[in-house]
């Protein structure tokens, strides 16, 4: 009973693309599409929501209205317009591929699936979503709600992390996909699980598909689809260091591999837990070299999650007798006063410290 036969696989398509044009949301990528809107789109909402995405969609076809644009940018641009999206590696992957686009393929995206691949940042999602959106090429597109909409369709209870599910939600996905029109239906079948099929609450209802969906039938969709449990992410510790010299504060740029690469931030030190909670202005000096001059500000602890880390910190505010630290972690540093800081691409976790910095200014 896992097999939909040809005639409920076109009644599938027809009622699901009917349903798509009816009810899209009108997203800014979708007006006056060209492959280029969609390649950005596509970059800048993996591990995104449309809404966070939007503004950053906006802002870099203003600052960069065409592909050559972006190629010909300087990287640190790139991560500036981009700071505050995270996961910053596609940002600089964007850059590479870009200049790729550019130099090897006449500024044109390649419509072979292979040649597709090599661009850097392009893996088989994306390659699938702008071929198919963008030249109506017929390779489905399986994205998290794509997933989630298949396994309930066909009521596939194993659990969704396993490669093996995906293979099987992949060939499901290829088996449903409409070979006459396969961007319209790629695009359908993500709209139906932003807006329809939830992940909680899914609104079965008004689902353009209720009358084929196995998990509806079988009273299964809040199993479906299920997830084992995610590994405990490793927990870290940063003391995070504003060093104030002649009212100016130090800025330092990360190493250009490893995470977050080529972003700026405020010098850390990484801590164990003990440390971390036992820290205090007599040990300050045994950091960077640091000979502090009078008392210090503790920021409030923050948190950030990245994917596989679980990241605890603090800011300090340290005033130097000079300029000369030791930051040999770092691939350069500067000195900036206040206003400047806010021109350099900062991670978000850094941005924080920076708010709470501000509020100390203005308040
Ligand atoms: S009927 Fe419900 S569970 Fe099935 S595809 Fe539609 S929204 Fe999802």
């Amino acid at each position: 009973m896992n097999k939909f036969s040809p005639g409920q696989i076109s009644e599938f398509q027809t009622r699901l693309v009917d349903w798509f044009q009816k009810n899209k949301r009108k997203l800014p990528w979708r007006e006056k599409p060209n492959w280029y809107k969609t390649y950005l789109s596509e970059i800048m909402l993996q591990q995104t929501t449309v809404e966070q995405g939007l503004p950053y969609f906006k802002k870099f076809i203003d600052n960069f209205p065409t592909i050559i644009d972006l190629a010909n940018s300087e990287e640190q641009r790139i991560l500036y317009l981009w700071s505050g999206l995270g996961y910053y590696a596609r940002a600089r992957n964007m850059h590479k591929a870009a200049k790729k686009i550019r130099d090897e393929f006449a500024a044109e995206f390649p419509r072979d699936y292979k040649d597709a691949l090599s661009i850097p940042g392009i893996g088989p999602y994306t390659a699938a979503a702008i071929l198919s959106i963008a030249f109506n090429k017929t390779h489905a597109v399986v994205d998290g709600n794509v997933s989630r909409v298949i396994s309930r369709i066909f009521a596939i209870s194993k659990d969704i992390r396993l490669s093996s599910t995906q293979k099987q939600i992949t060939e499901k996905a290829k088996l449903l996909l409409d070979p006459e029109n396969p961007g319209l239906f790629n695009e359908a079948m993500m709209e139906l699980g932003a807006l329809i099929c939830t992940p909680l609450k899914p609104d079965c209802n008004n689902c353009p598909v209720n009358l084929q969906c196995r998990a509806q039938a079988k009273n299964l969709v809040n199993e479906i689809p299920y997830k084992s449990p995610a590994k405990a992410k490793k927990k870290k510790f940063n003391l995070v260091f504003i060093l104030r010299f002649n009212n100016k504060i130090c800025l330092a740029k990360r190493p250009d591999t490893g995470l977050l690469a080529g972003m700026w931030e405020f010098p850390v030190k990484e801590l164990n837990a003990k440390q971390f909670e036992s820290f205090g202005e007599n040990n300050l000096d045994q950091n960077f070299g640091i000979i502090n001059t009078g008392p210090t500000v503790q920021s409030p602890k923050y948190r950030h999650q990245y994917s596989h880390i679980d990241l605890t910190y603090q800011a300090v505010i340290t005033d130097l007798r000079d300029s000369v630290v030791q930051l040999s972690d770092y691939y350069e540093y500067k000195w900036l006063n206040f206003a400047e800081l806010f021109d350099y691409p900062i991670h978000n976790a850094h941005k924080k410290i920076l708010e709470w910095l501000k509020s100390l200014v203005s308040g």
